[in-house]
């Protein structure tokens, strides 16, 4: 059965004390135990938090990317094989602030992916449409293009360790949440993209995470939805008593 997920994205903040202290007040918070915790920190901070959090159960980190090449002279990057070697779990890729400021197409993501799967790490991959796209109501089709194009080219084995998650553009740091009806109808749209793709094994396992905008005083209504399994959270995740009470929201 698939897992229910509060995904945190800190994206290029905090100092390395604050990232230390919101750590571990997320580690000594209550966590319920069918909920997993993911905290995607900057690769700099990977190593030291992932000692901290040794003997803590229930909470993963995430790198917030990878390179597509497996090593050499690539000034600057991390690869997947690094991030492995220090025992890191999952990557997030295809996030739309990488899509759009760092020029990442879907050809580059599904590299991406390919290289992390390969070297054994769990990829959350994002998508979403940009506002026009949804008010022209091109989502399903701006999003399945997403889709097709960086993910099922995978086996199913492999797609097996893949979590979706959803975040429409217009919501992400804009304080615009999608509604809990349009969160769902895209959750359930991709949901059945996977079953047509796969099976509907594979796509029942699936975690399909929102973001964009979840804060705790939305959270339980999105996550009430049977087809979201779980946020990925930007802004909200830097306090460590707004992301506990979002981890609580299931
Ligand atoms: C994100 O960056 O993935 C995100 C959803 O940000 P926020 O929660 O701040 O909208």
């Amino acid at each position: 059965m698939r897992k229910k997920i509060a995904a945190g994205n800190w994206k290029m903040n905090l100092g390395r004390d604050q990232a230390v202290v919101l750590t571990q007040d997320i580690a000594e918070g209550s966590i319920p135990e069918d909920v997993h915790v993911i905290l995607g920190t900057p690769f700099i901070y990977l190593h030291e938090l992932n000692a901290m959090l040794q003997d803590v159960k229930g909470i993963e980190l995430a790198a917030q990317n990878c390179h597509q090449m497996p090593s050499g002279a690539y000034t600057g990057e991390v690869s997947a094989s690094m991030l492995k070697s220090i025992g890191i779990e999952y990557v997030i890729l295809g996030h739309s602030e990488r899509r759009m400021y760092f020029n990442e197409s879907d050809e580059l993501l599904r590299a991406k992916v390919d290289i992390a799967l390969k070297e054994g790490l769990k990829v959350i991959f994002c998508c979403g449409e940009p506002l026009e796209i949804r008010e022209a109501n091109s989502q399903n089709g701006y999003v399945s293009r997403q889709l097709v194009n960086s993910l099922f080219h995978l086996s199913e084995a492999d797609f097996s360790n893949i979590v979706i998650a959803y975040e429409p553009i217009w919501a992400i740091g804009t304080g615009k949440t999608a509604s809990a009806e349009q969160a769902q109808e895209m959750h359930a749209f991709i949901r059945a993209l996977v079953q047509e793709k796969y099976s509907a094994e594979t796509a029942v396992d699936l975690s399909i995470l929102y973001g964009g905008s979840v804060k705790s005083a939305n959270a339980s209504e999105l996550f009430a939805n049977p087809d979201v399994d779980g946020g990925l959270v930007g802004g909200a995740s830097l306090d460590a008593q707004g992301f506990l009470s979002i981890i609580n929201a299931f």
